[in-house]
């Protein structure tokens, strides 16, 4: 990187290494043959990311695609409890074999590694960046359309070695009405185009909720302002997710792919539209 580096390569004329974003990207398993890889990333925790990257992935996978979730929040991982996932990865012959939830999505997370669900990961940053590359280079994925990255919340270490070492196509932001009106988003949407990746869409969850009674939709987070952001920032595609128990019983009994109604369908056909 250039001593005077400004992070904007396009009004940059430097010819340094971070002008080429793949030359840190690593190469998958050889037995790995993976189409299209979306990153779902948060300003902060509790907004509902791996919620997203749940539903994102059981609508790719309720299309017929070859789906797949690489859960990268180490130290939080919640994926395989959402897929109702309770075995252990195994070793093959070729590396470690991602486990396969009751309807095919295929998921490596550090749950399915540790003895007890519940044992704390208690590792520095650069441990657990390293972790996040080896379940991309070291686990045996297979034919993969669609794999979703669970990403760990902010933009520190591991968001930023996620960038430079897997070969993302685009990221899908979530957020929540409130942390829409601060800089949480922008940050995200800052650091996506620092890494040169196209952001997909915009996922606002616990947009409103809506009473069960009279059909009005509540804006119990404040009132939306993603579409205003979405323009204003050119993300092409935007959802609005309603505080629904559904979701959180669905979630905590393991049963996210067995959803009356998943929000993110119409959602994802987007984002597959445009990276087609
Ligand atoms: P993050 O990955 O951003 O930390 P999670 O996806 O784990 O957040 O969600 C945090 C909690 O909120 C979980 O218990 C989840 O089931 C619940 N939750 C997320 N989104 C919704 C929603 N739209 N309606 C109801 N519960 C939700």
């Amino acid at each position: 990187m250039s001593e005077n580096c400004t992070h904007d390569c396009s009004s940059c004329k430097e010819n340094c290494s971070s002008r080429d974003p793949k030359s840190l990207i690593k190469k998958p398993h050889k037995k790995s043959k993976i189409k299209k890889v979306i990153a779902v990333v948060s300003g902060k925790g509790g907004v509902g990311k791996s919620m997203t990257t749940a539903m994102l992935a059981a609508s790719a996978n309720s299309k017929g695609l070859f789906t797949a979730v690489m859960d990268a929040d180490i130290s939080g991982p919640s994926i395989p409890k959402m897929f109702g996932i309770k075995d252990h990865a195994m070793g093959g012959e070729d590396g470690i074999l991602p486990v396969e939830s009751k309807y095919g999505v295929k998921v490596m997370s550090m749950n399915v590694l540790l003895d007890n669900e519940d044992d704390p990961v208690v590792w520095r940053g650069a441990l657990i960046a390293g972790t996040v590359t080896q379940f991309w280079t070291d686990v045996v994925w297979g034919e993969v359309d669609y794999m979703f990255v669970d990403m760990p919340p902010g933009t520190g270490d591991v968001p930023l070695t996620v960038f430079q070492s897997l070969p993302i196509d685009g990221i899908v932001i979530v957020t929540t009405p409130q942390d829409l009106v601060g800089m949480i988003v922008g940050k995200a949407v800052k650091m996506a185009r620092m890494m040169n990746v196209p952001i997909l869409g915009i996922v606002e969850n616990m947009s409103y909720l809506q009473c069960p009674d009279c059909g009005r939709k509540l804006s119990v987070f404040g009132e939306s302002s993603v579409d205003a952001l979405a323009l204003e920032y050119g993300i092409p595609a935007v959802a609005k997710v309603p505080i629904d128990q559904q979701l959180t019983k669905c979630a905590d009994l393991g049963k996210i792919e067995e959803l009356n109604e998943n929000y993110l369908l119409n959602f994802f056909d987007k984002i597959n539209d445009s990276l087609k």
